[in-house]
């Protein structure tokens, strides 16, 4: 099969999974897509609980969100999308909180009600210490934005534990991620497209894929397997882009997650999907609990799934998820770009091959950039044939 592709995609994530769709509808290429793992999708993975027949992420809790009109009615060909809005809560010292932070977090942290003029009047004051200066890190960038009673309650103890690094040493955009409102509304995400895919993200994947010139092996790492594929053949690459030149350089820094499961005797836990711990005592970042990710659904009423989430960096055998992209890691991810733009013939996409903290609408958005590009480039003239 390998010998006979038009192009080798190595990991069947959203990034590999939308290059290959569009090089085969559009383009009639054959496609070999090269998985590690034993399933589609990436990180984005999601499976039946066999306790409970609750959908589960095994990566961690996925919501699709985006702006990009481009991106949305791409993945609707695929999948269509319930209207769950996420709205997770946070704990701090024992009480929940609204997220992100609103006017109701506002309101019930200070322990009065506040105008929306009031709540910012307040903020501004306790943001002062930032006036006149360019945040240039996390923790200056959240002062101010929401002052440093909010910050110390809510962001610097969950960073330090998600991140295993003092937020002094985090990039602001990191926390630019999240908004802050001065009305009730407590959605956690403004994109004016949110959901999640009616039948599940694996099913995404199957329809992604399900064409005669898409072959996947699963299974198979990249790696072990490159010197037999012909090097003529253009090659788009979505694994960590550090581990593609051995480490040359140097590791860059990632962040893992350990999930840990497990099936309680009730059929509601904690009443929303997603509940944060903002405590540093509280080992764990976060507990998910997926059956509220789908109410339109049918589950059982005495038991539920639920999975604590625990963050710590990466070492040498973990899952590589969240790029910690410190300076060093910058400059570090520099060199290895120098060295992917001399490579002939391999494309260097997505979260791991570009080092870049994508959501899925992103990682969807740049593979249909890049597509573009290849589709006019490599292959203006049609197949190009293999060596
Ligand atoms: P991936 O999905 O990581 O796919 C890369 C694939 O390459 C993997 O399957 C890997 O096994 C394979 N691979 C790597 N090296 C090799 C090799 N040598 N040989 C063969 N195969 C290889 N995004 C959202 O929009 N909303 C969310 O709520 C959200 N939550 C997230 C929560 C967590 C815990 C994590 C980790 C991510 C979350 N994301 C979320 C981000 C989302 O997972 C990414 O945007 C998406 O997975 C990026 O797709 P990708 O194809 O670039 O990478
Ligand atoms: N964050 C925080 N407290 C929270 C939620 C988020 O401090 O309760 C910070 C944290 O640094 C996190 C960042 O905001 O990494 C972005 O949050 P998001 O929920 O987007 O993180 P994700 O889990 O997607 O990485």
């Amino acid at each position: 099969i390998l010998d006979k592709a038009d192009l080798v995609i190595v990991g069947a994530g959203f990034y590999g999974a939308t290059i290959a769709e569009r090089a085969a509808n559009e383009h009639g290429l054959k496609v070999v897509i090269v998985e590690r793992r034993g399933h589609i999708g990436g990180n984005a993975y999601s499976e039946t609980d066999p306790d409970t027949g609750i959908e589960v992420h095994r990566y961690g809790p996925h919501i699709f969100h985006t702006p990009n009109d481009a991106v949305w009615s791409y993945l609707n060909r695929f999948t269509s999308f319930t209207d769950y809005t996420h709205r997770p809560f946070s704990v701090f010292r024992g009480q929940a909180y609204s997220l992100p932070i609103n006017l109701a977090t506002i309101c019930q942290f200070f322990r009065r009600q506040l105008s929306p003029d009031e709540a910012r009047a307040l903020i501004a004051g306790q943001a002062a210490e930032m006036a006149g200066r360019e945040p240039d890190n996390l923790e200056e960038k959240a002062i101010s934005l929401i002052g440093r009673p909010l910050y110390e309650a809510f962001i610097r103890g969950y960073t330090k534990k998600q991140w295993q690094t003092d937020p002094r040493d985090l990039p602001a955009s990191i926390i630019s991620r999240l908004p802050v409102r001065y009305t009730f509304d407590n959605r956690y995400f403004s994109d004016p497209h949110q959901g999640m895919p009616l039948s599940g993200y694996t099913a995404i994947f199957d329809r992604m894929l399900d064409h005669e010139n898409i072959h996947v092996l699963l299974d198979c790492d990249w790696f072990e397997l490159r010197d037999s594929i012909p090097r003529a053949v253009p090659t788009v690459y979505t694994g960590p882009i550090d581990a593609y030149f051995g480490f040359s350089e140097g590791r860059l820094g990632w962040r893992t997650c350990d999930f840990s499961r497990s099936v309680v005797a009730t059929g509601d836990y904690q009443g929303t999907a997603m509940m944060n711990y903002a405590d540093e005592e509280t080992a764990h970042t976060r507990i998910v609990e997926y059956r509220h990710f789908h109410p339109e659904r049918d589950y059982p009423v005495d038991r539920s799934v639920i999975v604590h989430e625990y963050a710590r960096s990466a070492g040498a055998g973990d899952e590589p998820y969240y790029p910690i992209d410190t300076l060093a890691d910058k400059a570090l991810y520099l060199r290895y770009r120098a060295l992917a733009d001399r490579e002939p013939n391999v494309h260097f996409g997505g979260r791991l091959g570009t080092y870049r903290y994508l959501d899925m609408h992103q990682a969807i958005g740049a593979a249909l950039k890049e597509w573009e590009r290849l589709r006019t480039s490599e292959f203006a003239h049609g197949r190009k044939a293999p060596a």
